[in-house]
């Protein structure tokens, strides 16, 4: 979410005469768009501040300026502290006034040199109108997981904020509260991308399968569209030919959204469904409203929809009052399902959210072990999938040139990145690759005879 953000806010200052630049040593601005979810990323705001100021005050030396500005969760939730801690800092702004980023910086720059340091701008309201009414249409900056990509896939945020109000997670004070986009504007922004030469698109919302956008139909009439729906919608826009969503809250998936991983074959057969733990109490104390078995039940139905597809997953280790019985559950449930992929992390207490305050937190040492034992089965899995993909011919979306020249690299259906010579191939195009090679993180595969898809 914070790509999609920082492309938008590029294209916002676009229009006001500002480009990207390879480094920040020669920017007239730099904004440092931050994430709070763990303590580790947070921190990490305040060493790259650090670096940040000492090429500010040489740009300044030599009679430049540079705007340095925060953005994202850390301004949201830290944004005095920023500025008491970083008094170089010029402009700290919220995930959702960044619309408002033209306004700030032009502030920013009135501001005499003198006064800079006791002049500063902080906006993290949340806003009564959305962002997404003032920002411009998407622009070439705005594509691709990386701009050094040629851009054939695209985020596309359809949901943003959470009401799910998890005890371990900042999400909901940080981002507010849930809004979906109305499906007209989603409609317009993928048309766009597609028009662009986007062949992928990845729609993403925090809760992402609970969106629910306002249709306005011709006679002004009105309906709601889930997220199934959505997709349905989209796989028909011409150029569109892989969807993907993230992130889903399991107890959110609804018949519909089964349904369209039944039947709409543009939605790629891999699904990141975060279990978080596999303990029933824990996930109570989680307040995640699901059980164990509710996901296993829930993985038995989208399984039955689509026999192939491939699941990942978000886990927790050392949550507080996790027993070794709790942890073992996780492990026990993680064998039973089996992922392609996953994301593992030790519990890092959150400013403001409940589970930080309670008294039976889990020592590191016990957290370190817990994440390395869960780690190793995750990453078996992984291994095991990518190498049961050896032999299969799959379909790929090249992307980007590989490390070694001549090389290009593309995403499977499964997200798994896939090398190959790209010699007669281009960026921007599918290409069915017969697998030859499965390693811990990636698939190398070669081009066959009618390959070309
Ligand atoms: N909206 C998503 C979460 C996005 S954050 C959801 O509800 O699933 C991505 C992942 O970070 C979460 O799934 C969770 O596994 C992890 N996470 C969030 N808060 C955390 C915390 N306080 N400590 C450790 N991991 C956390």
């Amino acid at each position: 979410m914070n790509v999609y953000d920082s492309d938008r806010m590029a294209d916002v200052m676009a229009q006001h005469g500002f480009g990207l630049v390879e480094t920040p040593e020669c920017a007239d601005m730099v904004i440092l768009n931050t994430c709070h979810i763990r303590e580790k990323a947070a921190e990490k705001v305040y060493s790259e501040l650090g670096r940040l100021a000492l090429l500010k005050g040489a740009r300044e030396q030599v009679g430049g300026q540079m705007i340095l500005a925060v953005a994202g969760c850390v301004a949201q939730a830290e944004g005095k502290e920023i500025l008491n801690r970083a008094p170089y800092v010029d402009i700290v702004f919220g995930p959702q006034s960044y619309h408002r980023l033209p306004e700030m910086v032009a502030r920013a720059c009135s501001v005499s040199k003198n006064a800079r340091n006791s002049i500063k701008i902080l906006d993290t309201d949340f806003p009564v109108e959305p962002k997404f009414d003032y920002l411009p249409d998407v622009r070439e900056g705005a594509k691709g997981f990386d701009r050094k990509s040629n851009g054939s896939m695209a985020f596309l945020t359809v949901q943003e904020g959470c009401d799910k109000f998890c005890t371990f997670c900042v999400v909901p004070y940080t981002r507010g509260a849930e809004y979906s986009r109305p499906t007209n504007d989603v409609m317009d922004e993928a048309n766009n991308l597609a028009a662009l030469g986007v062949r992928e698109i990845i729609l993403l919302g925090q809760n992402v399968n609970n969106y629910k956008g306002l249709a306005v139909g011709k006679k002004n009439s009105s309906e709601v569209w889930s997220l199934g729906r959505l997709i349905k919608e989209l796989a028909s826009i011409k150029g569109i030919e892989r969807i993907r969503y993230t992130t889903s809250y399991p107890a959110d998936i609804d018949e519909e959204l089964i349904e369209a991983h039944r039947d709409v074959p543009a939605l790629m057969p891999y699904l990141h469904l975060p279990m978080q733990s596999g303990s029933d109490s824990i996930l109570k104390a989680m307040n995640r409203r699901h059980s164990a078995d509710d996901y296993l039940r829930l993985v038995e139905r989208l399984r039955k929809a689509r026999p192939d597809l491939g699941l990942s997953s978000d886990f927790i280790v050392g949550f507080p009052g996790e027993t070794n019985t709790d942890f073992l559950n996780t492990l026990d449930i993680v064998r039973e399902i089996g992922f392609v992929q996953a994301y593992s992390f030790k519990y890092s207490p959150r400013p403001g959210t409940p589970a930080a305050l309670l008294s039976d937190q889990v020592p590191d040492t016990v957290k370190a072990e817990r994440l390395s034992c869960l780690q190793e089965i995750l990453n078996s899995q992984q291994k095991a999938f990518n190498k049961s993909c050896v032999g299969r011919t799959l379909n790929v979306l090249l992307d980007r040139p590989g490390k070694i020249p001549g090389q290009l690299v593309g995403r499977s259906p499964y997200m798994q990145a896939v090398h190959v010579d790209g010699s007669g191939l281009d960026t921007g195009t599918f290409v069915n690759l017969k697998i030859t090679e499965g390693h811990a993180y990636s698939l190398a595969g070669e081009i066959g005879k009618g390959a070309l898809a």
